[in-house]
């Protein structure tokens, strides 16, 4: 935990402390110190809210530029279909995925193939493996680390099955070496075209003892303008696409969910539905459910941080594209339908340090507890923030963990000395 590389950073030079990003971060994860804003990594889920809300740019993403692909003799592009819905007049994907070929890559394996190979995987898995209900989606990053970092009961519910991104890059990758078996392993470069940061993040990290295939993970907001020059439509257009409207609507919240012609599901999206859904399931305050599928982003990853248009225009205009496109192209023979390849399934979900854990002591975990709720009374309950924590409750946290001082929360320190300068005048008055 404490070695995982985060993609969300902080530009100290750009930052006023103005407090914004505080109050927006899921996991309270921001804290103003000397000024500044600072993250605490072991809190942060990579989740991109802290990029969207801040006014100065302060934050930004860690990701690849598109010429770390030089290294590598063959280069295969990774889009996720977020990225069909970003350009104006678009009629046809394989503009874009043509447009890819143009920029430099040397073939194209789209995330919505193997989106629509794990939908039907996920249809055999919830009618054949009897998992705890309510499966949850393994799809988002953000919302597989939350939790782990704050739902650790709902690990279980997690549904095995690698996401997209990566079924796609090891299906390119055996692609590859099946057309070109001159090539050596370490010459096939893969890049993902990610809409958002915990994507990086995930492919930087693994997944519990999962390496991910992935070399690169540049963002769709670095290359549209690149793409959009190559997209040119006097070229010969070669057919690529190789998806329909199961695996492009992944791409919005819900399109995994009812890929599953399955009506006892849920689909939730922006990070505190999420927080909310989890909450309720944690609780067993839920109808019983088959499938939960959860996205970070409002919209879904339409929604991203690292994407170019809004989200809900995105999705319109994938809803376009979808029109004349079949269910799926990749639905499974009945054959396949037997079993599930076990290069589909993860077997370890990733353990992540518990962040409301005050003490590895039971008891030490209860003393202090009492005491943040004692002081959390004392504290004007106003959450203005000034203290540099998101609001009392946090800072009395703070306090108690030896992380901050009392005298930083300047209402109460303030009316302190009106308490004491009153005292004072009355005594005075006295005389
Ligand atoms: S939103 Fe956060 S990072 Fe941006 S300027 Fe304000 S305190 Fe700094
Ligand atoms: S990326 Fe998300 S979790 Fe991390 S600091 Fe920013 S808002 Fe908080």
């Amino acid at each position: 935990m404490n070695n995982y590389e985060h993609s969300v950073f902080l530009d100290v030079s750009k930052c006023i402390g103005c407090t914004t990003c505080l109050r927006h971060c899921p996991t309270e994860a921001i804290r103003i110190k000397d000024g500044h804003a600072v993250i605490n990594e072991k809190r942060c889920i990579d989740c991109g809210e802290c990029i969207r809300v801040c006014p100065k740019k302060a934050k930004k993403a860690k990701l690849s530029k598109l010429s770390e692909m030089d290294r590598f003799k063959w280069k295969i592009a990774l889009p996720a279909p977020t990225l069909y819905g970003q350009f104006e007049n678009m009629d046809d994907v394989d503009y874009i995925l043509n447009g890819l070929l143009n920029i430099g890559f040397d073939d194209v394996f789209e995330v919505s193939t193997a989106a629509e190979l794990v939908s039907a995987y996920t249809r055999v898995y919830l009618k054949n493996k009897n998992p705890q209900k309510p499966v949850i989606s393994s799809a988002c990053p953000v919302v597989i680390r939350l939790i782990c970092l704050r739902y650790p009961s709902l690990a279980d519910n997690i549904m095995p099955m690698l996401p997209p991104m990566e079924i796609a890059a090891s299906l390119a990758r055996e692609k590859a070496k099946k057309e070109h078996p001159e090539l050596k392993d370490e010459e096939i470069g893969i890049c993902f075209i990610s809409p958002c940061p915990a994507k990086a993040s995930y492919v930087k990290n693994g997944f519990g003892n999962y390496k991910s295939q992935v070399d690169v993970v540049v963002s769709i907001s670095d290359i549209y303008f690149q793409l959009i020059n190559a997209m040119s439509r006097n070229d010969e257009i070669k057919t690529i696409l190789h998806s329909g409207m199961i695996g492009i609507g992944w791409a919005s919240s819900g399109g995994e969910a009812t890929a599953l012609f399955n009506e006892a599901y849920l689909a939730a999206d922006g990070i505190d539905n999420v927080n909310r859904v989890l909450d309720q399931i944690e609780n067993g305050n839920i109808p019983e459910l088959e499938f939960i599928e959860l996205n970070a982003c409002t919209g879904g990853c339409v929604g991203g941080v690292l994407t170019m248009q809004n989200p809900f225009i995105a999705k319109a205009k994938l809803q376009t594209l979808r029109r004349y496109l079949p269910v799926s192209q990749n639905f499974l023979s009945k054959e396949e339908e037997q079993a599930i390849p076990q290069s589909f399934f993860f077997d370890e979900i990733p353990s992540y340090y518990p962040i409301s854990r005050l003490s590895e002591s039971r008891s030490e975990s209860m003393r202090m507890l009492s005491e943040i709720q004692k002081l959390r009374e004392t504290l004007p309950g106003i959450d203005c923030g000034s203290c540099g924590a998101p609001n009392c409750r946090a800072f009395a946290e703070d306090v108690v963990r030896g992380n901050a001082d009392l005298s930083g929360c300047i209402i109460s320190h303030r009316s302190e000395l009106l308490d004491f300068l009153k005292s004072k005048d009355e005594s005075n008055d006295c005389k």
